[in-house]
Parts: C-alpha cells; sequence; structure tokens
C-alpha cells in the first residue's frame, strides 16, 4: 500500500490486515501540529500504521481559540489539520487513517459541515479529506441511534468514508462527551443483540465500526470504579457470526474507547475479539505535557529572565518556544511507543507492502 492517508477500500484493507494480524492500531487525540507530528514520528519509528483523529474540541483548539464561532472553528480545525495530514503523512512512510471522535446529536451541524467539506475535497483530490468519522448516539434507545447512524453510513458511503458507531456507554467524561459518574454501570455493558439489530440495519450501506461498552472508562481513574469485562466483546461476535451462519469468525470490527490506563492483559483479550483501533487520548496528553513541565523544570530561571541575572548570558536559547515544544513531542513519542507494542502494530505497517 502507498504511504499517506488511506480512505474507502484501502482502509477496509488496513482494518482486515489489522484483524488477521491480530493487532490493533492506536487512535490517538491530537490537538495542534506539534502533537499530529508526533503521532507520526512515532508511528514512522514502530514502523506501525496508525490513526489520528480529533474530538470536536480538539478541531477547535487547533483552528485557534480567536475563531469567533465555535461551530466554524471545530469545522475549519478539522479541515486544516486534516489537509497537514494529507500534505505530511506519505513522507513518513506509514500508513495514517484520519478519523473523528465522537459526535452526539448536538454535533450532528458538525458532522454535516464535514461531509460538505468531505465532498469539496473529493471532487478536487479524488479523495475524501477523512476516512471515518463517529456519531455517538449511545445515550439513546438502540433504534433511534441506529437510524440516524444508518442515514449517515448512507451519506458517507457515497464518499467512501466509514462511520464509527457506538452502542453502550464508555463511562466517564471527556471533551464535554458523557459523566464522571459511574454509580450505574449497568450502561457500560453493550448487549450481543444490540450489536446484532445495528449489524442488521447497517449491513451493505457501507463499511462501519462499533465501538462496543464492555466496562471501558474515558480518563483514567482510581482502580476498581469499574471492571474491564473484553468477554462481552466475544458474546456479541459469537451472536453476530451464529445470525449469520457463514463461518466468518469476528465480523465485528470493533473499537476500544477509553484505552488509557487500561491493563495490558485486558487489550491484549480484546484485540482478540475483533478490536482494530483504541483510542488513547489521556496518556499522551500527560505525556506530552509532562515532557513540557520537565523541561521547564530543568532551568525555571531562564523562563522569568531573559537574561540570567547571576551569569549575565541570554536565555534565548532555553525559552526558545521549540525546545519546550519539542520535550512535549519526545514524551509522547515515546509514550507512543509503548502502545504500538501493546496493540501488537509494532513492525505491522502495510505501507509500501
Ligand atoms: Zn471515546
Amino acid at each position: 500500500m502507498k504511504p499517506g492517508v488511506v480512505t474507502g477500500a484501502e482502509y477496509t484493507e488496513l482494518v482486515a490486515a489489522c484483524k488477521e494480524g491480530k493487532y490493533a492500531m492506536p487512535a490517538v487525540n491530537i490537538s495542534g501540529t506539534n502533537t499530529i507530528n508526533a503521532v507520526m514520528e512515532a508511528a514512522a519509528q514502530a514502523k506501525s500504521d496508525v490513526i489520528i483523529q480529533l474530538s470536536n474540541g480538539g478541531a477547535g483548539f487547533y483552528a485557534g481559540k480567536g475563531i469567533p464561532s465555535a461551530h466554524d472553528g471545530m469545522v475549519m480545525g478539522a479541515v486544516s489539520a486534516a489537509q497537514h495530514v494529507h500534505y505530511l503523512a506519505e513522507h513518513y512512510g506509514i500508513c495514517v487513517v484520519l478519523h473523528t471522535d465522537h459526535a452526539n446529536r448536538k454535533l450532528l451541524p458538525w458532522i454535516d459541515s464535514l461531509i460538505e467539506q468531505n465532498a469539496k475535497f473529493h471532487a478536487a483530490n479524488g479523495k475524501s479529506l477523512f476516512s471515518s468519522h463517529m456519531l455517538d448516539l449511545s445515550e439513546e434507545l438502540p433504534e433511534a441511534n441506529v437510524a440516524t447512524c444508518k442515514e449517515y453510513l448512507q451519506k458517507l458511503d457515497k464518499l467512501n468514508i466509514s462511520l464509527e458507531i457506538e452502542l453502550g456507554v464508555t463511562g466517564g467524561e471527556e471533551d464535554g462527551v458523557g459523566s464522571d459518574d459511574l454509580s450505574d454501570s449497568s450502561k457500560l455493558y453493550t448487549t450481543p443483540e444490540d450489536v446484532w439489530y445495528a449489524y442488521q440495519e447497517l449491513q451493505g450501506l457501507g463499511h462501519f465500526s462499533v465501538a462496543a461498552a464492555f466496562g471501558n472508562v474515558h480518563g483514567v481513574y482510581k482502580p476498581g470504579n469499574v471492571t474491564l469485562q473484553p468477554k462481552i466483546l466475544k458474546a456479541c461476535q459469537d451472536h453476530v457470526e451464529a445470525q449469520l451462519g457463514d463461518g466468518v469468525s469476528n465480523p465485528c470490527d470493533f473499537v476500544f474507547h477509553g484505552g488509557s490506563g487500561s491493563d495490558e492483559a485486558d487489550i491484549k483479550e480484546a484485540i482478540g475479539y475483533g478490536v482494530f483501533k483504541m483510542n488513547i487520548d489521556t496518556d499522551t496528553q500527560f505525556a506530552f505535557s509532562n515532557g513540557v513541565h520537565t523541561n521547564m523544570q530543568k532551568n525555571p530561571t531562564a523562563y522569568e529572565n531573559q537574561i540570567d541575572p547571576e551569569t549575565g548570558k541570554p536565555n534565548k536559547s532555553t525559552y526558545d518556544p521549540r525546545k519546550v515544544l519539542r520535550a512535549g513531542e519526545e514524551t509522547m513519542v515515546s509514550r507512543l511507543q509503548e502502545a504500538f507494542e501493546v496493540l501488537g502494530s509494532k513492525g505491522n505497517s502495510i505501507a509500501g507492502a
């Protein structure tokens, strides 16, 4: 496969390669060029393909906090970030998937505008800006959730874009979506019946993936709040497989949300049940900020004085923002090496293969 952004049939080929090779790609939420470049640098180092993901908040931040309209900001930021990746990805020699993160019903106008932008880009370049978008209507009843997903999958498929849907609620809060209240844990587990229902409704309309809830939580919490139960994914796959009866194992393409802070054994077990994408945000946010912090702690006076009060020497080479930001990139790159290792994607890039 040619390195660079993959969409349409190339994307589904990549998903199939992950499932066949029993590995998953990290989907890393980014917020600017530093974090995007760190993800591509890390993937190139690990010889792994990777997913670059934008939440609505991340997209708005990418466009700049000075943009007066929040809606325009999250549309323009997503388009701008995607164009940055389209232009650079092939030079890193790996395949990159471009994805958006949770969009609940009030964020549908964001997705509508992105569909328009995808169509424009497709007309000019023969491929879409994004490989896949996500709708998260998991707070609604399955019928309403899936009916809207069906409508969107039909629109997206015309542009060779995949759709990720969410069934069952991922716990925790991320970018204003979800809640920190983990007291009602029954909603945190997807049922095989719901997966089969969605499968029947969406089958044949285009490529889709399913974020299924198996006790996963956004963010890193104290242990003991909820229990991860990857077996739920197996139960879902077994049910769909039995209904289809065509002997194809793991028919659903599953997505693991809230991967940060999870046990390696649980991650590996989930991958065995058809997870090809694991979202990671909290851990890489911490890595980036921690790298910046550690770097600044080494010489705190340099950030308060342009000329060192004791030596009289200029501090320019220390407070140069590139030094500070690069420190964040480096710790993010190294944290991502752990992710590629655990997910088994290291050395498995299909670029050039
Ligand atoms: Zn999520």
